[in-house]
């Protein structure tokens, strides 16, 4: 038996040679070959320190071409990795440590006294000495020996990966992620995004979510393209790039930063053939405009840790503006009752369900969850609100959780959303629902407006009074400068909640 997903890797790549295919700025470039290599070596270090297929491997770093080898060298020794997001705190960590059990954590330097106290069993390591014995540090390519591995054996449904989800509505959760998953899923958007070895990939995420890792690097392996790693969004270094890159994949604010940037034209981008958007939702707004400003329709795309990507826009055919395009080949996609689970036809509202190569093969350790999120059928229910139109788009309208049920009747948080968002002078804003003594829970809304703009809360209530049924009215609108954002920029609802749950306390 072959390492499934490293398997794939090599035969896209084919034989290791000199083309270069990661840049990161004041870095030296790897080749395929460096690659191979660096990846070998890290493989051999970490069967030299005891791992063995199906141990964890935990990894807490800094964004660089050595973390992404740690990554290759993981499943190449039939390791499941697990990265974790960097601004982790010691508590957080000892989470997620305890829960995942892994052999080996690997870190930067500067976090290993941090981490040993919380690292449990697992042996501590800087990944800056991992795999020097080989001849020259991991950080210096070129003085290094070419190494060889004899990857481990790991079929289709071995876990590669297990990642915590980002914790967006609550404690994160460990998704199970096969070779089959990670894969499929990265054979499918290489061929649906049309990437080849001619490509070159402006990498500014991090990569310790499916996004990062998953959707950008596994599929310019599988397409034997290249990528440069920017160590984080900057949009000045973004629009340096662009003249010499082909595609970026990015987070809606990355799209609305740069479009805040003069920088930003037709000519700037008119090397890039493909800009991608995913995690969070795009607003058409700004679909629009970076259309006017470049020229060019940004492709958005559904998925999530659980089920990597699940939709695209099309490539060829027309990107609409607020949806997630079609399900992608291989993937069944229904809306149905969140209640009753029965299937529900075109253009109403249900809870997203998915079926696939693509999606997960449970929580770690947590059978119960698992159980729990399946239909008998094998759809995964993903907690997401959608319908899918009359032409078989899919729109997302928000997560089941922040559905809003106010005196017996469902609002859509996106619905109210939409009709703040369009008023002038307001710049974003987000609708929850908290709770009341009468309604069970009351519409409030949160809203960022433009510096200059005079809108009071009087004034969105009276002029939503005209376009929304007034049980949709918020009974409460707030100010504040900015949405509680997480790394990948989705609004945490949870914590919004939280702040104002007493708004409503004394009413009656
Ligand atoms: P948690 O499950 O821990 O609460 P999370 O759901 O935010 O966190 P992820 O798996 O990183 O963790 O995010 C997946 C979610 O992101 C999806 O379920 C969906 O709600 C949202 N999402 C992803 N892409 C889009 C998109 N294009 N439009 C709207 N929402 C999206
Ligand atoms: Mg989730």
């Amino acid at each position: 038996m072959a390492n499934h997903l490293f398997q794939n890797i090599r035969d896209r790549i084919g034989p290791p040679d000199d083309r270069i295919f990661l840049e990161s700025p004041g870095r030296p470039e790897l080749t395929f070959a460096d690659l191979m290599s660096l990846s070998a070596r890290v493989a051999s270090a970490l069967v030299g320190l005891g791992v063995e297929p199906g141990d964890r491997i935990a990894a807490q770093v800094e964004k660089s071409p050595e973390a992404l080898m740690l990554y290759l060298g993981a499943i190449r020794a039939g390791a499941i990795f697990l990265p974790l997001n960097t601004a982790y705190t010691s508590a957080e960590l000892a989470y997620f440590l305890g829960d995942a059990e892994p052999k080996v954590v690997v870190c930067d330097p500067a976090r290993r006294e941090a981490l040993a106290p919380v690292a449990a069993q697992a042996g501590v390591r800087s990944l800056e000495t991992l795999g020097a014995d080989g001849g020259g540090s991991l950080a210096d390519a070129s003085a290094a020996q070419p190494a060889d591995f004899a990857d481990a054996p790991r079929g289709p449904d071995d876990l590669a990966a297990i990642l915590y989800t980002s914790g967006t509505t609550g404690r994160s959760k460990g998704a199970m992620l096969t070779h089959a998953n990670l894969a499929s899923n990265a054979e499918t958007l290489a061929e649906a995004w049309r990437f080849t070895s001619s490509d070159l990939l402006l990498h500014a995420l991090p990569i310790y979510h499916t996004h990062g890792l998953f959707v950008a690097v596994n599929t310019l392996l599988f397409a034997a393209g290249k990528l440069i790693f920017l160590p984080r969004f900057d949009a000045d270094e973004c629009l340096r790039q662009m003249p010499r890159a082909t595609a970026m994949m990015g987070v809606p604010t990355f799209y609305t930063r740069l479009l805040r940037h003069d920088g930003l034209t037709r000519e700037a981008t008119a090397h890039m053939r493909l800009f991608v958007s995913g995690s969070a939702p795009l607003l058409a707004d700004t679909h629009r405009e970076w259309r006017a400003r470049t020229g060019h329709a940004i492709l958005e795309r559904y998925g999530m840790t659980e089920t990597n990507m699940s939709t695209s826009n099309p490539y060829d055919g027309e990107r609409i503006a607020g949806t997630v395009g079609f399900p992608l080949p291989g993937v069944a996609l229904r809306i149905a009752d969140p209640d009753s689970g029965a299937v529900l036809e075109r253009e109403k509202i249900g809870v997203i369900e998915v079926k696939g190569p693509n999606v997960f093969k449970g929580y770690w350790r947590n059978p119960e969850k698992t159980a729990a999120e399946f239909r008998g059928d094998g759809f995964f229910i993903t907690g997401d609100l959608g319908k899918i139109d009359g032409q078989g788009y899919v729109h997302i309208i928000g997560r089941a959780k922040d559905l809003i049920i106010t005196g017996g009747e469902n609002v859509y948080p996106k619905e109210v959303e939409s009709e703040i968002d369009a008023l002038p002078g307001v710049v974003e804003s987000a609708v929850v629902g908290l709770p009341h003594a009468d309604f069970g829970e009351a519409i409030g809304a949160i809203v960022v407006r433009a510096a200059s703009a005079s809108l009071d809360e009087a004034g969105v209530r009276s002029a939503l009074e005209g376009r929304l049924a007034k049980f949709k009215v918020p009974k409460r609108v707030i100010f504040v400068e900015d949405l509680p954002r997480n790394a990948m920029g989705k609004v945490q609802k949870n914590v919004l909640r939280e702040a104002h749950k007493d708004l409503f306390v004394e009413a009656k």
